[in-house]
Formats: structure tokens, sequence, C-alpha cells
């Protein structure tokens, strides 16, 4: 019955909740959103490859269904020659993603959230009122469709996401924030661990960290957060939603800086056993709300809820169709992949990139400038030759620092 749904809050107090993986991504992969604007209009556009998508994740074991409204504010609908405003309006892509996810919760017991993200507003200097009015006519239409809960989520300036959790928290909905930095901190400078204080004191009832970086990068990164919030007597529930990708080697901005972002990523991608791996630790760590952002894919997912089995009693639906630790090889006709049948094999495999003139690191671009900065500057007109050629400029001259 869903009027007698659990909270999120107390799903959290009471055990480990799974979050679900990263829509853009796998949805840009699919073929129904555009990298570079990375703008959800899919939601209008292609309601039923959102719907299965959703649908994937919860068969996978996902607790939380995310409404797809990645970025749908206006200011970064019309930026830079994106014409999905011309078209929509955020409020319409925002009202799609709200019946979409509503629909397909209501085939499992998950809970439903809506995100709101960094604007252009914000990079662009326009200052508190105008960024706040982005976040409240995003948040309006997840109230007007009594979405559970709302995720500030991909904010790499704390100051950002504290006047986001702001304009939330007039909501009365529980709130959830994660920023998308690494052990570096904000892209101010503001160390990790002060921006998971200042997020609790803004009013954040969870904190933590999605995506630009790897799962255990994160978990180094969220351990240093719980250790600052402990030390302020600050008692708040950890989430963590990483990249489904590997990123020892990236720097302040994770895979953004990557030179392979974001059309040649594939060999970093997390295997399954991979995600185990984080999901365990991270239990182990006491991070209760586990979950992925882009690269994520389902089947992440579902190791991740085949990991917390034992914790949750319970497997996910898509498990029918894998057995744990490969079990599902003994049936296999070839002798030696039916002798892979065994955790131990998988655990200690180190996979290969089946690349021969690739290397394991890259070198990832140096970009030392943030919000604030002039390259910085948004505008609703197409990039033009001339920016494009000064960007390529900036970028040599920094990487030569
Ligand atoms: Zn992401």
């Amino acid at each position: 019955m869903a009027g007698n749904k659990k909270g999120i809050l107390e799903r959290l107090a009471e055990g480990v909740v799974i979050g679900d993986g990263g829509y853009v991504f796998a949805l840009e992969k699919r073929g129904y959103v555009k990298a570079g604007p990375w703008t959800p209009e899919a939601t209008v556009e292609h309601p039923e490859a959102v719907s299965q998508l959703t649908r994937e994740f919860l068969r996978a074991g996902a607790d939380v269904l995310q409404a797809f409204t990645f970025y749908a504010s206006d200011d970064k609908l019309e930026n830079r020659g994106n014409m999905a405003y011309n078209k929509y309006t955020g409020s319409a892509i925002n009202e799609a993603a709200c019946q979409i996810v509503k629909r397909v919760a209501a085939e499992g017991d998950a809970l439903t959230l809506g995100g709101l993200s960094q604007t252009p507003s914000y990079l662009s200097g326009l200052g508190k009122e105008a960024v706040q009015a982005e976040f409240k006519k995003q948040v309006q239409v997840f109230v007007k469709h009594d979405l559970d809960f709302v995720l500030c989520e991909y904010f790499e300036h704390v100051e950002e996401i504290e006047w986001a959790i702001e304009a939330c928290k007039q909501f009365g909905k529980p709130v959830a924030a994660t920023m998308c930095i690494g052990p570096h901190g904000d892209l101010h400078g503001v160390s990790a661990g002060q921006c998971a204080v200042r997020m609790a004191r803004a009013g954040a009832d969870i904190v933590g960290l999605n995506c630009h970086f790897d799962p255990f990068v994160t978990l180094d990164t969220i351990k240093v957060m719980k250790a600052a919030l402990q030390d302020e007597g600050l008692d708040r529930h950890l989430m963590t939603q990483p990249l489904g990708l590997h990123t020892p080697d990236a720097g302040r901005q994770g895979f953004i800086d990557l030179p392979e972002f974001p059309f040649a990523l594939e060999p970093r991608i997390c295997t399954r056993w991979d995600m185990q791996k984080y999901a365990r630790e991270a239990f182990e760590a006491g991070v209760r709300y586990i979950g992925g952002c882009c690269g994520f894919e389902p089947y992440h997912i579902r190791a991740v809820a085949e990991e917390l089995a034992p914790e949750r009693g319970r497997l996910p639906a898509a498990s029918d169709k894998h057995d744990m630790w490969a079990q599902g090889l003994k049936m296999h006709t070839k002798p030696w992949v039916r002798a892979r049948a065994s955790r131990t094999y998988w655990e200690q495999l180190k996979p290969a990139s089946g690349r021969p003139y690739s290397a394991c690191m890259a070198r990832p671009d140096g970009w030392g400038v943030t919000a604030g900065h002039e390259t910085l500057k948004q505008h609703a007109k197409v990039t033009s030759e001339d920016e494009q050629n000064k960007a390529l400029e900036f970028l040599k001259n920094e990487n030569e620092k």
C-alpha cells in the first residue's frame, strides 16, 4: 500500500538503502540524451526509454528511483545553443519525469526522488536569488507530484549546494545532498570535511558524494566527511553514488578532466565484482545510502544488492538470472569455463583491457579556474569558433603550467 510506505529517513535508520544508477550516461549510449548539454528532454521525447531504464534499476534492487530531472533547470536548457528550452521548458520535462517515476515505483516498493543540480547561473555569477529561483521552479514540480524526498546532487561549489538545500528545505520534504568532489575538496578550495559540515548545517538530512570519482576514491572521501561531521557533533546519514568507472588518475574535477571524457571511457568500466567490493566497503564505512551515478548500469546495482543480501534478507528480481558468485557457469558446456564458477576466481582476477598500446593511466587536463572566471561565464547563444579557439589556447597554457 503506497500510503503505508516507509519514508527514506525511517528506512535509513533501520538499515541499508540501495539507490539507482546513472540515467544520463546510460541513456546517452542508448541514443536518447545528447552529450554536451546532457539535459533530460527524453522524459517528453522518449518516455518509454526512461521508463524501461527506471524499471531495470527497480528489478536490480534499487530502493529509491530517481526522476530523470538532471540539469532540467531553465537556464541549463537554453545554455549555449541547447534548444530543449524552446521546445519544452524545465517544468514540462520535470512533470513528465515525475509521472514516469511514480508509475514505475508503483510496480514495487521503491521511494521516488526528485533531484536538482548545479546551474549555469551560478557559474556566471548571477547571485543567490537568481540561482535559488531556478531551484524552486524545479522543486515545486516534485512537490506537486508528491515525490518522497529531494536530492541536491552534482554540486562542485559548497556555496551553491547550501543555496540549493536552503531552497529545498522550505518545501517540508527530507533533503539529501551530495557533492561531486573528491579528496581535494570543492572547486574553491573548501576541504571535503568542511563541505560535509556546511551541507549538514544548511539542513541536509543525508550528506554525501556523487559522480566525478570512482567508488574507491569516493569512499576515501566519505571517510574524511564522516570524521569531520563527528568532530562537529553532527549526526547525519551518509550517502555515496560514485561513478561506475575507475578514475585513480583523475584531478580535482574527477573524470571531466580525463582526456577520454566522455566518449572513450569504456576501458575504465567497473566490473560487477568491483561493485560488490564497493558495496561491502561502503557498508563497513557506515554509509547507509549506497547507489551509483554515471557509468553505473542496472547490473552494477544488482551486484550491490547481491553483496548486501545478507543485511537486507532478500535478493532482487534480476538475480533470478544471475546466480551468486558465478555459480550459473556450472551449467556451461566448456569445462574451463565451468572451472570459473567460484568466488575466488572472480575476486582474484585482474581483467585485461585488450588494448595493446593503451596506458593504464591518463594525464588529466589541468584546469585551474572556476566559478567567477571569465571563461566560465555562460550564455544562451551557440558557442562561437572564436570562443572554441580561445578555450583551446587557454587549456594549452593551463596544461603547460
Ligand atoms: Zn554522474
